[in-house]
């Protein structure tokens, strides 16, 4: 189980969510790689029981993902999964994310 996060191809830095250039570097080329899980950093628990969790990718961005299943505590290593309907144990959904400027040659 796995996420896609963009990439620049100019210098590497992963970027979540999807930009039309680099903030570091101003490249405009990027491609997908999976993200296989995050370091919970922080959750919000919305009104309708909705868990909204900020996680830290290895050498990456915080992104904002939706927990599914129980038992989510800060510093636990979660998967990042890009399925909404996972229902098997604990994992951070992520949207997929636009497809601009992406060079799938
Ligand atoms: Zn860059």
């Amino acid at each position: 189980m796995s996420a896609m996060v963009q990439e620049c191809r100019s210098c590497s830095t992963l970027l979540f969510p999807a930009r039309l250039f680099c903030p570091f570097c101003g490249g405009d080329s990027f491609s997908l790689v999976a993200v296989g899980h995050g370091t919970l950093e922080e959750t919000t628990t919305l009104s309708d029981g909705i868990v909204l969790a900020t996680l830290s990718i290895d050498g990456g961005p915080r992104v904002i993902a939706r927990l599914t299943g129980p038992g989510a505590e800060e510093g636990q290593i979660v998967p990042l999964t890009n399925d909404p309907n996972t229902t098997s144990g604990l994992h951070a959904y992520i949207p997929v994310h636009s497809t601009l400027n992406e060079d799938h040659s």
